[in-house]
């Protein structure tokens, strides 16, 4: 059983690379970003909610998220689990940890796809236009970026000094197969 979490900011390729792992591990893979757009298309009011946050490119409630992880957590078959845009503030990393200890699992690997705005901001102008996203344009990028910056870098700044011995940095600019393979590499060596 492997229990994965992937961070790094909008666009470093994290949901690519947690859907190549998930299929190699046959392990669940869950994005609360994917989760989420799913959810916009019930049309009722906590639709409209989540659109009008989502769309301006901040984050949403930690309730609605930490409900939404504990629920999918607690129906995985016991294959572990692929975390991909959770947590994403320390309130959740909290929520995380206590879930876990409650129900006496525990995080194997933490993957941090590191990359700079730079590029990150071609590749997300460039799924734009493959995916049509509503929060993939330039303004909306910013905000992101900016909510990775005050938010999740610190909860991935906790995770490596907490957790330095599962805490792998990758580096994201490579091509896909080759960020692959060094993701693979660590999880045979351990
Ligand atoms: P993503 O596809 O992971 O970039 O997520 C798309 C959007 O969903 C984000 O910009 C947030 O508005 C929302 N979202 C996804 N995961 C979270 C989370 N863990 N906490 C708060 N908001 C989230």
């Amino acid at each position: 059983m492997k229990n994965i979490i992937f961070f790094g900011p909008p666009g470093a390729g994290k949901g690519t690379q947690a859907k190549i792992i998930s299929e190699f591990l046959d392990v669940p893979h869950l994005s609360t970003g994917d989760i989420l757009r799913k959810k916009l298309l019930d049309n009722d009011n906590l639709a409209i909610e989540l659109k009008e946050i989502m769309s301006s490119g901040n984050l949403v409630s930690d309730d609605i998220l930490n409900s939404i992880v504990a629920s999918r957590l607690n129906n995985e078959t016991g294959k572990g689990f692929i975390l991909d845009g959770y947590p994403r503030t320390l309130k959740q990393s909290e929520f995380l940890n206590n879930f876990l200890l409650k129900t006496s699992k525990s995080v194997d690997y933490i993957f941090n796809i590191k990359i700079n705005f730079k590029t990150l901001k071609n590749r997300i102008l460039k799924r734009s236009s493959e995916e049509s996203r509503e929060d993939d344009n330039i303004d909306v990028i910013q905000t992101r970026y900016g909510e990775y910056l005050n938010s999740t870098e610190k909860v991935s700044n906790f995770y490596k000094e907490n957790y330095s011995s599962i805490f792998h940095e990758i580096d994201g600019s490579q091509q896909i197969d080759e960020i692959t393979e060094k993701i693979k590499q660590i999880l045979k060596n351990l």
